[in-house]
């Protein structure tokens, strides 16, 4: 038997420097290209389809995981550690193959929201935050005071969920700022 791979997690709101830490810990793996798989979910158009980009400029190649691919036929052999940037995004569907491959011996490590900007639980993240072996949390500084953020605030008043934006859509917000923004719609 293989031993268990490790499922590490970084989570928090926008803004937070997850894929930063995604990719730092990708780079600090020291594998080689072959054992090395990154994930961004086919929705996220953004950047270019084969990149990962953070906020302050660091990129990844990744390969885009939409609902038709199935990530197991791309795993290998050599397959060591596989990554998913933006995995509140993943379908929850995909939890039971990364269990397969957690007990196949290979590591998983997993960046993305774990609250919706309505501070819902996030797709995918509750099951991977509830199962990892390492969890951390990822905090910004608050748009309104300068404190730390857990918050992801959405600034316009666009009722689609998965509007993929950045700094034109969504301020990172304490608790306390972000309840004042949702009671007072988006005048804040
Ligand atoms: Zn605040």
């Amino acid at each position: 038997m293989a031993e268990q791979g490790q499922l590490i997690v970084y989570y928090g709101c926008m803004f937070a420097g997850k894929t930063t830490a995604l990719i730092d810990y990708i780079s600090n793996a020291n594998l080689k290209p072959n054992e090395l798989l990154v994930f961004k979910p086919g929705i996220d158009n953004r950047a270019a389809k084969n990149i990962i980009t953070t906020h302050d400029g660091k990129k990844h190649e990744c390969l885009s995981l939409d609902h038709e691919t199935v990530l197991s036929d791309l795993v290998t052999p050599y397959t060591k550690l596989i990554a998913f940037d933006e995995a509140q995004f993943f379908d929850k569907i995909i939890f039971s193959e990364i269990k397969r491959l957690l007990a196949k011996g290979i590591s998983i490590v997993a960046a993305g929201l774990d609250k919706d900007y309505l501070a819902r639980p996030f797709g995918l993240m509750p099951l991977l935050m509830q199962n990892a072996t390492e969890l951390y949390e990822l905090n910004a500084k608050c748009d309104c005071c300068g404190s730390k953020a857990n918050h992801t605030f959405r600034k316009e008043t666009n009722k689609v969920l998965v509007l993929i934006g950045s700094e034109n859509y969504y301020e990172a917000r304490c608790a306390d700022c972000y309840q004042i923004g949702v009671e007072i719609g988006t005048q804040a």
